[in-house]
């Protein structure tokens, strides 16, 4: 139960006075439902309302606050025009010009021969000064008033400036005092104000400075969110230590039978990995371990070994992919290796139905399917291992925490080792799975060639399309990405159907196109001809993201690549250069680049690191966009800039680890506080996992 403590911040929007059903959709659209949303919503910007300048000397495009006489009123002649309000200073005149208002609006509003305090910005047309629709106008005797120094906020369309601050206002006066959750010590050395008193600071900038990330305001602020979630984070870890692992050691052979017959060496850092996964499946506790390694880097083959040392065991392991092609990816490369090593390996996803379907999960169930690759299916109600010892969960940054987590919740004690090979800074790590245990996979096996990078404004398509073509007479198999639409994947679909008919018409029945929108079957078709013979070029949407795997693909051509996340990039790029040939990598992009687009686009073509691409990213575009977080899975942050507070990241780790050693229960005064914050960021499922609560 929300201590009684946090009720009027979580009232809705249209509960703070002045706020009425439309203001709050659109309040809602800005910062959010509740009024703790309000809160979160931070300024971007200081208005500074005390300069008091003659007309003369206001700065042009900068906010002042004027005192004027108003001379005349002067109406538009046609209805598009704006309305005219002629002021004078004595010295000079400005005009405050207004648009879609009314008449006797402005006259109350602006008495001919009146004077009044006036405050907005001041721009220059053709010498003379205005001001469009000033914010403020007021009798002088309320001067004061406006003469201030004023948050700004990010607003919605229709949402006026001044309603938005003051629904905050409103907020800020639904404000608890909160018990003090961080540790004295810390709040102490840092210089940091209590939470309330942090929450009105942040909302009252007097100056740019205090915007700054690193003030003391919003520091604390971030601090108290990284805290919520590294305490929710170690609750579920502790929970899970408490229970009983088992211990998985098998005897080797069906590993040293697989290994053998591969036409190469394990590198150096498989196995080391695998040691490191040896270990874990030994202990008697369960397995939580990260495998990371760049596309590319042999993880899927780690996985099959991991999964033989249960199968070893009597035990049955399943691999879970994110998607219907990746699960079939990894059952083809999977299936003949276990083969020969005498394992059955069966395939289950959503597209499995009926007796298909019921057959499988029946072997399931008796244990004769000693390996099961599939989808999300696999975890569906009616799916019952019989033994399951090891779950591997691929490209996890897909799943969000509620999947993580149902995984452990299939009665048995399973071990888990989640693969990914989006290569998420540590700090970021931290953030999704706390104190997890990482592997990772840093070299790539022999013989890969470095992939040629390039930047090519899409006004050059026509080059582009003939470079592809020469290619394509040298026999390479080439990707053409399509680039994304906003949120929609109607319109991913459209723009890729699009595509592929104007290369149609240049290259004929070569190419081939699959999106999301396929069914399973026909995607299947056509990636099977792009793998083996039929379809050269393959128009694609991002579902060739994750796993794809057709080693003499060589050429890829990303249109818009500044529209995508560079991560994803990496992810994309990844599918060619798997060969030992020479590949190429063209990255088209829609003109004008902004600085940070360029300089982002130069880290692709300078780099193939994995690593350094993702910490790039986040000092380039900071905050939670890195890894497009609609899909990454991993938390997004109100107060926390991932690229200006990565320092307090392990400040919070610790300081959660240590309070939860003094008080595991959260039962003792700061203890009580902590749940408060739990409460307070919403992360209350976590606070279940207490006693008594
Ligand atoms: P990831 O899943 O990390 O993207 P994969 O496991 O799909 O990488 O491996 C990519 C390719 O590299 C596969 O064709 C695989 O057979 C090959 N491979 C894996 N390990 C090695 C190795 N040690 N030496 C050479 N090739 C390897
Ligand atoms: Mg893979």
């Amino acid at each position: 139960m929300r201590p009684e403590l946090l009720f009027p911040l979580f009232a809705e929007v249209e509960r703070i006075k002045g706020v009425g059903p439309r203001y709050a959709k659109l309040l809602e659209k800005a910062a959010g439902p509740q009024v703790v949303d309000l809160l979160w919503h931070l300024p971007a910007g200081v208005i500074d309302r005390r300069p008091s300048p003659p007309i003369a000397e206001a700065p042009d495009g900068r906010v002042a606050t004027l005192t004027l006489t108003v001379l005349r009123h002067q109406p538009s002649p046609n209805r598009r025009g704006p309305y005219r309000v002629v002021c004078g200073d004595g010295d000079d005149e400005i005009d405050l010009v207004y648009f879609h208002a009314k008449g006797d609006w402005l006259e109350k509003l602006l008495p001919v021969g009146d004077v009044r305090v006036v405050s907005g910005r001041v721009e220059r047309f053709q010498g003379r000064a205005q001001m469009a629709h000033p914010e403020h106008v007021v009798p002088e005797a309320e001067a004061a008033a406006i003469r201030i120094v004023e948050p700004s906020y990010p607003s919605t369309e229709g949402l006026p400036m001044r309603t938005l601050r003051r629904a905050i206002e409103g907020a800020l006066e639904r404000l608890p005092d909160l018990p003090e959750w961080a540790s004295p010590s810390l709040v102490a050395q840092r210089g940091w104000p209590g939470w309330n008193e942090a929450v009105r600071r942040a909302h009252a900038p007097s100056q740019a400075d205090d915007l700054d990330p690193a003030s003391p305001a919003r520091a604390r602020l971030a601090y108290d969110e990284l805290l919520s979630n590294q305490l929710a984070l170690a609750l579920v870890r502790a929970r899970m230590k408490r229970q009983k692992g088992r211990s998985l050691r098998g005897d080797g052979r069906l590993r040293d039978t697989v290994i053998a017959a591969l036409p190469f060496a394990l590198t150096g850092a498989q196995r080391e990995a695998l040691a490191e996964i040896d270990g874990d499946m030994a202990a008697g506790t369960r397995m939580l371990r990260l495998l990371q390694g760049d596309v590319g880097s042999g993880k899927t083959l780690v996985a099959l070994i991991a999964m033989l040392n249960a199968v070893e065991c009597g035990a049955q392991a399943a691999l879970m992919a994110p998607t219907e092609i990746l699960a079939r990816q990894h059952f083809a490369t999977i299936e003949p290796l276990a083969r020969h090593a005498g394992v059955r390996v069966e395939i289950l996803t959503g597209r499995d139905k009926g007796k298909t379907r019921a057959a499988v999960v029946g072997r399931i169930a008796e244990g004769s399917a000693r390996i099961v690759i599939g989808t999300h299916a696999l975890f569906q109600d009616g799916v019952e291992f019989r033994d399951l010892g090891l779950a591997v969960i691929d490209e996890q940054h897909r799943f969000g925490v509620h999947q993580r987590m149902s995984l452990g919740g299939k009665g048995q004690v399973v071990d888990t080792l989640v693969m990914t090979a989006t290569p998420i800074p540590r700090t970021l790590l931290m953030t999704a799975y706390g104190d997890l245990d990482v592997s990772r996979l840093t070299e790539k096996p022999p013989g890969r060639r470095p992939i040629d990078t390039r930047i090519i404004p899409l006004d050059r398509l026509g080059d582009v399309v003939e470079a592809v073509a020469r290619k394509l007479d040298q026999g390479a198999k080439v990707y053409w990405v399509c680039p994304l639409v906003e949120e929609s994947e109607k319109l991913d679909v459209a723009a890729a159907e699009e595509r592929a008919s104007t290369l149609r018409r240049r290259f004929g029945e070569r190419v081939g196109v699959v999106h999301g929108r396929l069914k399973g079957p026909e995607k299947d078709a056509v990636m099977d001809a792009f793998k083996n013979a039929g379809i050269d070029l393959l128009v694609a949407t991002t579902v060739i993201e994750v796993g794809v795997d057709v080693p003499d693909a060589t050429v890829m051509v990303i249109e818009h690549a500044e529209r995508f996340g560079l991560a994803q990039l990496h992810q994309l790029r990844g599918r060619i250069g798997r060969g030992d040939k020479d590949s190429t990598c063209l990255l088209l992009y829609g003109a004008p680049l902004s600085e940070t687009g360029r300089a982002r686009l130069a880290v692709m073509r300078d780099t193939e690191d994995g690593f350094r691409i993702a910490e790039e990213d986040l000092k380039l575009r900071g905050a939670g966009e890195v890894l497009g977080t609609r899909q990454s899975g991993l938390p997004t942050f109100r107060m926390v800039d991932p690229s200006a507070h990565s320092e307090l990241f392990p400040v919070a780790r610790d300081d959660a680890r240590l309070l939860l050693n003094q008080d595991p229960e959260l039962e003792g005064p700061r203890g009580q506080a902590a749940r408060v914050l739990l409460y307070l960021f919403e992360r209350d499922a976590a606070v279940r996992y207490l006693r008594g609560a």
